[in-house]
């Protein structure tokens, strides 16, 4: 026993990263569902950096651990496994509410499980913010639009969503945890917001999460062909992942409690996205079309006058500068892990 102490005290202790200081007036201790995941791990750095303390509870669907291993350890963090299907008892100041999957294959993967994420887990989530007087954020999406008939989309548009399509578990599971907030805030007077997220990408993004950007870049960094669901005029709006943790934290110090969008109002069609990503890339790749996705929304661009009036608020990383981060991020996955596309993740 005494040798296994010394070799314990000889162990290098663990280097973190450099965080501010902060007085117990100013600390809080802020939860993040879902702070495994892409979103959820750079809201963590931010957090942490500036010296709070962070809880993380995750179940691990579609988050990983090593998207947050540079804390493990750290005094100031701490992290769950733990499925917000099941209640959970915790004292905090503050919520991030995002443990939802967010790309169409894995929410359509278990369409039951996604509803009962974001209606239950929901549910659990405002519960606790009641019982321990915590400020809430729930990470709402674009896809309460649905396939939008108006164009771009404000806040006060209320959405095209099909209830029976495949998308509903997602879509309608979302809608129910915005309505869910606003009971819980006027039945019980706890503090919601609510970001409508839009589109958005960055380093850590699961590498083989179906999305268009992850397909794209892996498919042109692998001399692959390049797949546009459809005829490829379908539009979308692509926001750089810091942008929108930058606007995470200035909804929640706000005092504006109805959804703001958060996204960056460029928008290209898939067409256009999978040339700049060619030419971003390189390689060899041809584009091709495939059959065209079930109730894809053809349009998609955020109104963010709500966000830039009241928060202050607008993007600030170009796609150019945010894609080619991400292509670098990607390129040293492929390294490290000797990825193939043949290794369909879940
Ligand atoms: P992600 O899949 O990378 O992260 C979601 C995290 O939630 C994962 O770590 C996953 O393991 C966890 N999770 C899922 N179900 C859970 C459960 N039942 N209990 C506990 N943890 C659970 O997705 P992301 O892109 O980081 O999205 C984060 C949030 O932002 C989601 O709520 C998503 O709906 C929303 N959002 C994201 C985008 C986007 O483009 N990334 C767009 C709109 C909305
Ligand atoms: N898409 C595509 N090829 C792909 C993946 C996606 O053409 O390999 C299209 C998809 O049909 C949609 C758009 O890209 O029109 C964005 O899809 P994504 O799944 O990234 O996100 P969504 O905004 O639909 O949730």
């Amino acid at each position: 026993l005494e040798i296994e102490f010394a070799n314990l005290e000889a162990r290098v202790p663990k280097k973190y990263p450099q965080i501010k200081s902060l007085n117990y007036l100013e600390r809080k201790r802020i939860l993040i569902t879902g702070g495994a995941g892409f979103v959820g791990s750079h809201l963590v750095d931010r957090l942490m950096f500036q010296g709070h303390e962070v809880i993380v509870v995750d179940n691990f669907f579609t988050g990983r651990k090593r998207n947050v291993e540079h804390w493990i350890g750290h005094k100031n963090f701490e992290l769950i496994h733990h499925d917000i299907v099941n209640p959970l008892f915790i004292e905090v100041d503050q919520i991030y509410h995002l443990a939802s999957p967010a790309s169409p294959p894995h929410y359509m993967l278990n369409p039951v499980k996604t509803i009962k994420t974001n209606t239950i887990g929901t549910i659990n989530i405002l519960g606790l913010a009641r019982r321990v007087h915590a400020k809430v954020l729930i990470a709402s999406t674009s896809e309460v639009y649905g396939d939008p008939d108006i164009h771009p989309q404000p806040e006060t548009y209320w959405g095209h969503v099909n209830p029976i399509g495949p998308r509903a578990c997602y879509d309608e599971g979302k809608r129910v945890s915005e309505t869910l907030s606003y009971a819980y805030a006027k039945e019980h007077n706890i503090e919601v917001r609510v970001a409508r997220i839009f589109n958005t990408y960055g380093p850590r993004m699961h590498m083989n999460d179906g999305r268009v950007v992850s397909n794209f870049i892996l498919q042109a960094l692998q001399n692959d062909v390049i797949t546009i669901y459809g005829s490829g005029k379908q539009t979308r709006s692509f926001q750089y992942v810091t942008d929108l943790v930058d606007g995470l934290v200035a909804l929640m110090a706000s005092n504006y409690s109805l959804p703001i969008n958060l996204g960056n109002p460029v928008e290209h069609t898939i067409n256009e996205f999978a040339t700049i990503i060619k030419d971003l890339v390189g390689g060899s790749g041809k584009i091709i079309h495939l059959a065209e996705v079930e109730d894809d929304p053809q349009r998609r661009r955020p109104d963010i006058s709500r966000a830039k009036k009241y928060l202050n608020w607008e993007p600030q990383v170009s796609l150019a500068v945010g894609l080619q981060r991400t292509v670098d991020y990607f390129r040293k996955e492929l390294k490290k892990f000797n990825y193939s596309s043949n290794n369909k993740f879940i």
